[in-house]
This record gives C-alpha cells, structure tokens and sequence, in this order.
C-alpha cells in the first residue's frame, strides 16, 4: 500500500530512534513529508539521509519549548505548512516513592509532559490555517497499569493521556482530532536505557540487543511475539489517515493484550 498521506506534512519528535524512525519511515512510504526531531545529529542526519527530499532532521531537544517549536516552525519553513505532529520523543524517568528529588521530577515533566503540551500549543495555529489536521501522542500502557514502569514515568504519562482526551473536546470543533497511542513493551532502545545510550554501542551490539529483548519480550504478552516499532508507526499511520477520519479523544492501546495481565 502507499499514499495513504499523500501531499500531507508531518512532525515526529524523537525520529531519530525506535518508534518515531519507524513511524517517519512510514510516513515517508505513505507519502507524507516528514521533519524529525531528536538530540543525536548524526543519526538524525542519516536517517533523514535514507528517506530522501521527503524527510528532514531538525536537532532539537523536547526538554525546551524552543526545541519542541524548532521541529513544528521548520515543517511550515520547509515544507509550506503542517497536517500530523506525533508527540512521540521520551524515555525513561527515575525515582521512587521515598526517594525522588525535585530534579528528577522536573526532568521528567519537562521531557514527557510539557513537551507534549507545547507542541499542541504551537502546532494547533498552523493546523488550524489548513482547516484541521491530527495530533498523536505517545503515551503508555505504564499510564493505565500498575508497576508497568517508573511510577513518575507512569504518572506522566496518564497525564499525557488524559490531556489528550480533554484537548478533544476544544479541538474537534476546528477539525483538530487529538488522540493518544499507548504502547505496551516495545523492543526498541528505550529498554537499554533511550538512544542516547544506543548511541554508544556500535550497530552489531545494538542489534544483538534488540533480538535477545525480543525474544524475552515475546513472552510476555498474550500474543506470541515482541511488539515492534513498526506496530506504533502503523497505529499511528491510521490516526494520521483518513482511516481514522472520525477518531478522537481515543486511547489505542497497541501491546499485544498484554494489559490484560496486569491490574490496573
Ligand atoms: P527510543 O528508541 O529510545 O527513542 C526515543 C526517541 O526520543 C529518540 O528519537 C530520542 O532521540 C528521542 N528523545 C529522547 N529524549 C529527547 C529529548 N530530550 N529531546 C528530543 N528527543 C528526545 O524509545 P522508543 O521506545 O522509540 O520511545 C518512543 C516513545 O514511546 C517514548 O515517548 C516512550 O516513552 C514511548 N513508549 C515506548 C514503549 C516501549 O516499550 N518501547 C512503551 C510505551 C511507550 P535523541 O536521543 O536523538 O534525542
């Protein structure tokens, strides 16, 4: 299939790995134009590279408003407007109960939360002068379920969702529909601790990484394989599409049953 995004522009924050690489790639596929942003250059460059003239690299970093508005700004530059924004850029966040500092919760707010609601901020005006468009925002089953992650990480992301939800409500009527993914254990890097430390690893390592998680993640899901980053990339492809023309305000769940096994 192709062209499902035919003439559309797109933003993905964190392009420059996992889920959001496999989602700009899939964008690309679907015909769309595609600006990605993330903090690793070289990679960003590389990818944008593979993809060709439909995709660009913009380094940013997500923990500012700045960088979240650079990705969204360049799209309009470059391309001549804006149609999809994944808020999808994140990774894992410390602390506990009786431990966590004022650090790490600001850390954590900045790079999960406000780097959501700031791109909403900046991208609603540009889709808004095209008559309507889709946001997409990465959150995680860790939001919905116990003990399925850092309980910062799990708390923010539930709000991610739930700012989703209530954006529908003042965002439908200019024909914004806003909905979020939540992601079950996907085999990406975010598991040996984000990019940033793949980064460092050379691309044979990374690679026997990848294949020992999937084949533990494999058995811990109902269904009998490892959610893959081309899974999301597709949840979102259909949120981003006219196939998902009358969703919003939704919560996809895409993680192979696995919330099944865990209360809530
Ligand atoms: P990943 O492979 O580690 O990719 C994370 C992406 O986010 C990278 O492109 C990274 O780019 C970017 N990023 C991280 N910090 C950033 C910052 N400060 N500024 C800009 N970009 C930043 O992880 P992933 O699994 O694809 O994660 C993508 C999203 O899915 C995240 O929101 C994550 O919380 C969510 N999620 C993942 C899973 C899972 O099991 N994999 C489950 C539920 C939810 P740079 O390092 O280049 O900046």
């Amino acid at each position: 299939m192709g062209g499902r995004l035919e003439g559309k522009i797109a933003v993905i924050t964190g392009g420059t790995s996992g889920i959001g690489e496999s989602t700009a790639e899939t964008f690309v596929r679907e015909g769309a134009r595609v600006v990605i942003t993330g903090r690793s250059a070289e990679k960003g460059a590389a990818i944008a590279h593979r993809l060709g003239s439909a995709c660009f690299y913009v380094p940013a970093d997500v923990m500012t408003e700045a960088g979240v508005r650079a990705g969204i700004e360049t799209a309009v530059q470059r391309f001549g407007g804006l149609d999809i924004v994944f808020n999808n850029a994140g990774g894992p966040t410390a602390g506990g109960l009786t431990t966590i500092t004022a650090e790490q919760i600001d850390y954590g707010v900045h790079l999960l939360l406000s780097s959501v609601i700031f791109g909403i901020k900046h991208a609603v005006p540009h889709l808004e002068s095209r008559g309507g468009g889709s946001i997409i925002n990465c959150s995680s089953v860790a939001g919905i379920r116990y003990n399925q992650g850092n309980i910062l990480y799990s708390v923010l992301k539930a709000a991610v969702t739930h700012y989703t939800r209530l954006a529908s409500v003042d965002l439908g009527p200019k024909n914004i529909r806003i909905n979020a993914i939540s992601p079950g254990a996907i085999a990406t890097p975010i598991f040996w601790g984000g990019s940033a430390r793949a980064n460092q690893l050379s691309a044979d390592d990374n690679i026997r990484k990848l294949e020992k998680l999937k084949a533990n993640l494999a058995k811990a899901t109902p269904l009998p394989r490892a959610g893959l980053a081309d899974d999301i990339a597709h949840a979102a492809l259909f949120l981003a599409s006219e196939e998902g023309s009358y969703v919003n305000g939704h919560d996809l769940v895409v993680d192979g049953g696995r919330t099944q096994l865990f209360r809530e």
